[in-house]
């Protein structure tokens, strides 16, 4: 195997005419992915005839692919070896560009999932866009965030296989559209399972039309070619909001009906529901349900026969609590995107309010699908789905008290909680070999690779030599990360500091504003002599806003001004950085995360359904500061509480606020926070005329919907008691290790497992 794959290495180059030494980059990258691929082409082409899941998901959130499939498929130490022997770099494809397919957590959840799966000898195939550009490259400009189209296919696709005879003919009203599938394999563990990504391209049905060309009507003849084709351009970059933009509802049927007619042709004759378990992720693919069942009356089913295939077929996922999350899409629109799709909602609708008055129900109001000219869909994918799952403890228990609390008192049975994971091989065998080596040396390779029995760490927490090795590794990681800041941002940051890292989608809920306002705290008493002995800390932020979202910008634009205050005043220059990281995606998350000692999960508690950087922040030795919320209160269970700093309200106490909360009173109640506040309009800090820094205020005093006036106080004290502990490095390494021994329960081989097993009913 080995050999042969140096071989087809060579061949694959001999193809350019150019040999290791003088190929370039990219045919480098097409020869090693052509040559990898090519090992694991027969078990690809193999497929079991056993029942499998299909993961169908608007978002893949893959990151950069050579690594981990080289990795998985037993070949990235041979790879290494003959980079080396022929004088090449190995670290080379680290300058191919990720393909940012995703937004966010949700996105890099589905690829989590899809590795795992493979890797644990699961049959999950996930379905997809294959979008023209992902989403969009970030870039700072004067502290401003400015956008540019991220053209990802530069560097070639050598994963994927276009599969031209698979293509499907898509129904929407104004005709049809041809999707075009592109697979990429997912290679489990040693070759032993290659699944599928299908990722849909659109493109147009019809040839070009050359009578309109000939008639010298060049642009109509391009024109239905062009709106095909234009339907799988881009990624909406909207996290956890939605637009409600009729090119999306195409995107999402387009996607679904694809995958539907792909699983049907599939599975030939026998019943859909013994060859396919369908997840949903999220309400996005939720009209994958009535083309199902519209497909499988017109193969001649009933209604009833049709819908209970359904039921036994589907189960969905809820991502977010959040209500402009929640999507809803207008009758009319629907009606002029998918009418054919109408009439079976109706039949659903029917269905539905004939279960709830079996059960004594006369009050459809919370229930209904189709509200006058509002269609639910998170309710449509409830009602139909046999098994909805929250994404962590807390979460899965708020689902069924309040937003799907009718749904859980009608059936207390489909409600279940599974916890989200991460994958161990790239959130550490990849991103922290350093890490992975000395657990592999510890507890033996298993462990590194899967975190199986990884919590026997716990019996090293206070062993002298080990705490050395774990304050040594740091310090690496640091050191590289500081190395690859100076390359990508042009900044220095100094080593012997706190890494303090807050890395996620800018978003209102998740209160970077409170971190940065916590900061311009710190730095104020420092100057004023309040703060003697504080700890040295490089603050690290990254994240995209959604271009539309002017609040999240205006954060961005902030945590730019104070970077800056800091960097005017000698005094703050010494003991303090602060670094806004341009254009976070996942390739850039594997380098800061390592070298992380503090893990920010601040949302408000009840708001993050679960986060999955935390979990990729403690596996690598990072404390976490956080609320209660999310996964956080899974991580402390795990890695206990001591070990970790939780401050703020807790989800009862935000919710007894709700009614009569009043940030005004903490603004004026709190010297420290009133002179933060005001300093967004005093004078002390520049937002370029934008007017950014003035809307931040009001927000703050008029509403705080996210309750960062109330937290504040908790926050600055827990994370001053943070910087303080931090010092003795010891007793901070033995919380390092403690989280790194608690982090084995979010292996995503166990998130998957427990999907395989309780929802999809299908063994390893
Ligand atoms: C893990 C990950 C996320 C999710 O982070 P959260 O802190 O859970 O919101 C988002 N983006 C990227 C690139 C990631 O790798």
């Amino acid at each position: 195997m080995a050999i042969k794959f140096e071989t087809a290495v060579k061949e694959e180059l001999a193809k350019y005419g150019v040999e290791i030494e003088t190929a370039d980059i990219k045919q480098l990258y097409n020869a090693v992915s052509s040559a990898a691929l090519s090992q694991v082409a027969k078990k690809w082409n193999r497929q079991k005839k056993t029942k499998r899941a299909a993961y169908l998901s608007a978002e893949f959130l893959i990151g950069r692919v050579v690594y981990a499939n080289l990795l998985n498929g037993g070949l990235l130490d041979r790879f290494k070896e003959l980079m080396i022997k022929h004088d090449a770099d190995p670290e080379i494809f680290e300058r191919i560009g990720d393909p940012a397919l995703g937004n966010g957590g949700l996105g890099r959840l589905a690829a989590c999932y899809l590795e795992s799966a493979a890797y644990c000898g699961i049959g999950l195939d996930g379905y997809g866009i294959r979008y023209r550009y992902g989403l969009f490259r970030q870039q700072i400009e004067n502290g401003f965030q400015r956008e540019y189209a991220d053209d990802w296919l530069k560097w070639g696709d050598p994963w994927s296989v276009r599969k031209d005879y698979d293509a499907v003919k898509v129904q929407f009203g104004d005709g049809y559209v041809t999707a075009v599938p592109y697979d990429m394999a997912i290679i489990g563990k040693n070759g032993a399972t290659v699944n599928t990504l299908r990722l849909w391209q659109a493109e147009s049905d019809e040839p070009f039309d050359f009578n309109l060309f000939n008639m010298q009507k060049y642009e109509k003849a391009a024109d239905s070619r062009l709106k095909a084709e234009r339907l799988s351009d881009v990624l909406y970059p909207n996290d956890d909001t939605l637009q409600g933009k009729k090119l999306r509802l195409r995107q999402e049927y387009f996607f679904s009906s694809a995958s539907i007619i792909d699983m049907l042709r599939k599975c030939g004759d026998k019943p859909f529901s013994s060859q396919y378990a369908v997840q949903l992720n999220d309400s996005h693919p939720t009209v994958a349900i009535p083309e199902l069942i519209l497909r499988l009356t017109e193969g001649g089913m009933t209604f009833n026969e049709a819908f209970n295939e359904a039921r036994k077929t589907f189960s969905y996922t809820n991502h977010t609590v959040m209500p402009e999350a929640m999507e809803k899409w207008s009758l009319s629109l629907m009606r002029s995107v998918i009418p054919h799709i109408i009439p079976v909602l109706r039949q659903i609708q029917k269905r539905l309010r004939a279960e709830l008055s079996a059960k004594g129900i006369t009050d459809f109001t919370p229930y209904d699908i189709i509200d006058n000219d509002t269609v639910h869909m998170a309710r449509l994918a409830v009602f139909v789905s046999h098994k909805v799952n929250g994404v962590a403890a807390i979460h899965t228990e708020i689902l069924k008290d309040t937003v799907l609390k009718e749904w859980h008192d009608l059936n207390p049975d489909s409600i279940i909680n599974v916890t989200n994971g991460i994958t161990p091989r790239r959130w550490l065998a990849l991103c922290n070999p350093e890490l992975a080596e000395l657990v592999a040396d510890t507890l033996g390779e298993d462990a590194s690779l899967t975190l199986k029995g990884i919590d026997r760490l716990q019996d090293f927490a206070n062993d002298k030599a080990f705490i050395e090795k774990i304050k040594q590794i740091k310090r690496i990681k640091k050191e590289q990360l500081a190395h690859y800041i100076f390359e990508r941002e042009k900044r220095e940051i100094r080593l012997d500091a706190i890494y303090d890292v807050q890395i996620k989608r800018l978003h209102e809920y998740k209160r970077q504003l409170l971190n940065i306002l916590s900061v311009l705290d710190t730095c104020f008493r420092i100057e004023s002599g309040e703060l003697a002995d504080f700890t040295p800390t490089v603050y690290i932020f990254g994240g995209k806003a959604a271009p539309g979202y002017y609040m999240a910008k205006a954060v961005i634009k902030l945590i730019n001004a104070v970077s800056e205050y800091v960097e005017a005043s000698p005094q703050l220059r010494d003991k303090i950085q602060v670094v806004f990281v341009t254009d976070y995606n996942v390739s850039y998350a594997e380098k800061i995360i390592p070298a992380a000692d503090i893990s920010e999960q601040i949302s408000l508690a009840g708001t993050e359904a679960s986060g999955t950087g935390n979990m990729k922040l403690m596996l690598n030795g990072a404390v976490t500061l956080g609320t209660y919320d999310g996964a956080n209160v899974e991580i402390v269970e795990q890695a206990g509480e001591q070990n970790n700093y939780i401050f703020g309200l807790r989800v009862e106490e935000v919710e007894k606020l709700k009614g009569d909360y009043t940030p005004m009173r903490y603004i004026d109640s709190n010297p420290r926070l009133k002179r933060v506040v005001d300093a967004l309009t005093d004078g002390t800090l520049q937002d370029d005329g934008s007017g950014m820094f003035s809307d931040l205020s009001d927000s703050l005093k008029n509403e705080d919907r996210y309750m960062v006036c109330a937290d504040f106080a908790s926050y600055c004290d827990t994370r001053d008691r943070l910087n303080r502990e931090y010092r003795d490095e010891d007793s901070f390494a033995s919380k390092r290790i403690m989280n790194i021994a608690g982090a084995g329960y979010f292996s995503s081989d166990r998130s998957v497992g427990e999907y395989a097993k309780r929802i999809w009913g299908i063994k390893k």
